[in-house]
């Protein structure tokens, strides 16, 4: 165990480093590096884990880059992730003066950390992917430094602190994250017992979030001349019973959190498109994207099956109806050659308040004196692969803000970056002196 001067030290180390992270974050910023060209962002992260002395620095096929700092003392191998790619910067001139690509700093108004509806004055980094996720590189990166020092001072370090800086993360089907653990983990010999994510979190634990999966539901019927749609069989008609069901009856019994903590699961039918697509001809497919939002536990094969039985339920009323339904699927291409195809599906995920883990993070930043607060994603993060399909331990803890991600807003406080490597290096300390069976599977 650590005690009361081993957290005060944290505290010292993360604002020393400090102006180093930020730099680092600095340079991060001015590498664009939009989803399958995350080259030299991989590079500038591979040159700083070498400079900050990592014990082993590697770069998958896939592209993902693996930093492992190595305890003196067997224990639990923990996770660090954080995604390399962001999102188009969009029209620099929503940018505000600042370039996307910049990585300025300055005092600006930003919102408080406790209460994102009101702002104060604070210095903040700005630029693409300052919010999502290039500040949480640094502090992960940098909490990895402040247990280098600590090792170095001749403190024990128990089990292995892994930082992963993964590609494609923004494409929709956390790809990067998901063949790294499927493939290049046990070409490696190694393995995870929990994860922290980077993902803005205001400083917050957070729990949990819904999956997405990308339907395309397709009624079929057959073409005849537009002036005689009675020969036909219009497939935009077909398709009427199908959206009747969805909404009425599907939707409003859709799974629910029994805990009340996530967002009913949900479905949107947000595109229509049909086939042949001309004015003098009835047409013979009419296709719906629907975008679909899971509960925790449901699966793939569990999601399809209910809007299976409302296409089996119109079968069964018409004789004459006919329609498919099928994932999107997803390929994502990689810097380094590598192609990850999938399909656009995300599990969802939930980590309980009294798992050991979970008490683990708490006690740590109550180590560092932060205070200790709860909260749950709306979007998806690469928490799904971990938590949502491996149910190993997983958590988000970040200084980022999730309400400047994705837009021409994005910076993140430095204040925050420097609390966050004092919090990352702190749940290690505490999540390294659990026991194996600590680390139980999320059940759901
Ligand atoms: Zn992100």
């Amino acid at each position: 165990m650590y005690d009361e001067k081993t957290y005060k030290l944290v505290n010292q180390l993360a604002a020393e480093m400090k102006d180093d992270c930020v730099k680092f974050i600095q340079k991060m910023i001015q590498t664009p590096s939009v989803s399958g060209t995350e080259e030299n962002m991989a590079n500038v992260v591979i040159a700083e884990l070498e400079k900050l002395g990592y014990d082993e620095v590697y770069r998958d096929k896939y592209g993902n880059v693996i930093g492992i700092i190595k305890g003196d003392e067997p224990g639990p191998t923990i996770m660090y992730n954080s995604h390399m790619d962001h999102v188009d910067p969009g029209d620099p001139n929503n940018w505000q003066g600042y370039d996307p690509y910049g990585g300025q700093i300055d005092v600006c108004d930003v919102a408080c950390l406790d209460d994102n509806t009101k702002t104060e004055k604070a210095e903040c980094i700005h630029g693409r992917a300052a919010s999502d996720v290039k500040s949480g590189h640094g502090f992960q990166i940098y909490a990895g430094a402040i247990l280098l020092k600590l090792r170095e001072m001749g403190y024990k370090i128990k089990g292995n602190f892994m930082y992963t800086g993964v590609v494609h993360e923004e494409s929709g089907q956390n790809a990067g994250t998901r063949n790294m653990i499927k493939h290049t983990f046990p070409e490696k010999g190694w393995d995870f017992d929990a994860m922290v994510s980077s993902e803005a979190t205001s400083l917050k634990l957070y729990l949990g979030h819904r999956g997405r999966i990308e339907y395309l539901l397709t009624t079929y019927g057959r073409t005849a001349h537009g002036s005689c749609p009675q020969n036909g069989i219009n497939a935009i008609y077909k398709a009427l019973p199908v959206i009747q069901k969805i909404r009425d009856d599907v939707i409003p019994n859709l799974p629910k959190d029994p805990e009340g903590e996530l967002e009913q699961a949900s479905i949107s039918l947000n595109i229509i498109e049909c086939s042949p697509g001309a004015l003098s001809i009835v047409p013979d497919k009419c296709m719906m994207s629907f975008d679909r939002r899971t509960m925790m536990g449901e699966t793939v094969e569990s999601a399809m099956e209910i809007l299976q039985k409302v296409i089996d339920e119109c079968a069964a009323e018409d004789p004459e109806f006919k329609a498919t339904v099928e994932m999107k699927p997803d390929v994502d291409h990689c810097y380094t050659g590598e192609v990850m195809s999938g399909y656009k599906f995300t599990e969802g995920w939930k980590i309980k308040k009294d798992h050991p883990f979970t008490q683990a993070c708490a006690r740590a930043l109550e180590d560092v004196g932060q205070p200790v607060q709860y909260g749950y994603w709306s979007f998806a993060t690469d928490c799904a692969v971990t938590a949502g399909y491996y149910k190993k331990p997983t958590i988000g803890y970040s200084g980022m803000q999730e309400l400047y991600a994705h837009t021409p807003y994005d910076k993140c406080r430095i204040d925050a970056i420097e609390k966050a490597m004092a919090g990352n290096a702190a749940i290690y300390l505490e999540a390294s002196q659990l026991d194996k069976e600590d680390f139980k599977k999320l059940e759901f």
